[in-house]
């Protein structure tokens, strides 16, 4: 899977899938993160593509062009890929989709806006689907971007040391639990639930489903 990231600031994103097991999965060419940065498709080399909001109103909205010549760069001999544009006010992202964006594609574009947004002509011309990942404002599309790869990344077999490892396939536990058995701390002891100790793995089944109703 080849994920496309339009963005002024790669390495906001670039620390995150760099580590642990999305930063593995791309060292071992099981996904695959490509950057285009739209002040690089800009007329002239100019260090900034926002401009002032038509209608008025406060801050700098990201310039279309720029934005279009880069996610067709990464659309180059790819007619197969889905094109994400994130905003505030799309789709939920949820982990259902990203199980269907990881079923259905092999390449996505991600396009992560800065500042007021992005001129609402990019979402046309790309016919790209606007996806939000919750309910708040951020800065920026880059913390979208990293959730997009790592979500729809695991889905992939291969990516996880054990696919069926996904929390979603099995009845995952709200609550884990690690030695030592037995902790104190100031004076107090916390021990382990005598359940996950008792090897009854029914029991164990058991519990973790009724730990996850309460
Ligand atoms: N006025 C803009 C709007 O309502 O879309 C807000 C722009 S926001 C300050 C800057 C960028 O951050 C957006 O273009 C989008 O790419 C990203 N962003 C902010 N909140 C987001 C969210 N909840 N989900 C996805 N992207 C978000």
């Amino acid at each position: 899977m080849h994920f496309h990231v339009v963005t002024l600031f790669k390495d906001a994103i670039e620390s995150y899938i760099n580590t642990s097991i999305i930063g593995r999965a791309r060292g071992q060419k099981k996904i695959k993160v490509s950057y285009y940065d739209p002040r690089k498709f800009a007329k002239k080399k100019v260090a900034y593509i926002d401009g002032k909001p038509y209608g008025g109103g406060p801050g700098m909205v990201l310039q279309a062009l720029p934005i279009v010549k880069a996610a067709e760069k990464a659309l180059k001999g790819r007619r197969d890929a889905k094109v994400i544009l994130f905003s505030p006010t799309g789709k939920q992202f949820t982990n259902e989709y990203a199980k269907a964006l990881s079923k259905r594609y092999a390449d996505i574009i991600l396009i992560a806006g800065r500042y007021e947004g992005i001129d609402g002509r990019v979402k046309k011309i790309l016919k790209a689907e606007e996806v939000s990942i919750g309910p708040y404002i951020l800065t920026g599309g880059e913390i979208p971007a990293a959730i997009v790869i790592d979500a729809v990344s695991r889905q992939r077999k291969g990516v996880l040391g054990n696919f069926n490892s996904r929390e979603e396939e099995r009845t995952a536990s709200p609550e884990v639990y690690t030695r030592p058995e037995n902790l104190m701390y100031k004076g107090k002891s916390y021990t382990v639930p005598k359940v996950l100790l008792s090897g009854d793995h029914k029991k164990i089944e058991q519990w973790k489903k009724e730990i996850k109703k309460s």
